[in-house]
């Protein structure tokens, strides 16, 4: 999924319980997260319009996300940022492999983590927007009831 869903999933988990014994559960919710059908390239090209699109809109979103939970979440901020960074962190390898793919270096094999986290990802879509789209909304509507009871 797209680092913002990933990370307002995240912001949820954690205004809901408040707690940070929830940050192990926000890591996890990525691969669980990553095993629904989203958006992502079948057509086995690493970068295309589709791509490039799809993550500038990502990161301004993400961004945006990141100054909304400082600006609205209060004393939570650091809770809700810590989830959001776990929850995102584990699609790090995939940009560190791009990189290395496109400066024509060599793509270290796949481990056993990385391997778990292709094989999960087999909903794969280009029309996986409209899912992370839907995605996206409830989870938007839910952030801004939590943000609401913050007080
Ligand atoms: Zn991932």
């Amino acid at each position: 999924m797209t680092a913002t869903n990933h990370s307002i999933t995240a912001a949820n988990l954690a205004l809901v319980t408040k707690s940070w014994w929830i940050l192990p559960i926000a890591l996890l919710s990525h691969f669980v997260l990553d095993a629904l059908p989203h958006f992502g390239n079948t057509k086995g090209k690493d970068i295309d319009k589709k791509f490039i699109t799809m993550y500038t809109i990502d990161f301004i979103l993400l961004c945006s996300l990141w100054l909304t939970v400082l600006l609205v979440t209060g004393h939570f901020r650091y809770l809700v940022i810590a989830a959001m960074t776990l929850a995102t962190i584990p699609d790090v390898v995939w940009i560190y492999r791009l990189f290395l793919k496109l400066k024509k270096k060599a793509v270290p094999k796949k481990n056993i983590l990385t391997r778990f986290h292709t094989a999960i990802q087999w909903g794969e879509r280009t029309w996986g927007w409209t899912i992370e789209l839907g995605w996206l909304s409830i989870m938007g509507v839910i952030f801004i009831s939590l943000v609401r009871k913050i007080g």
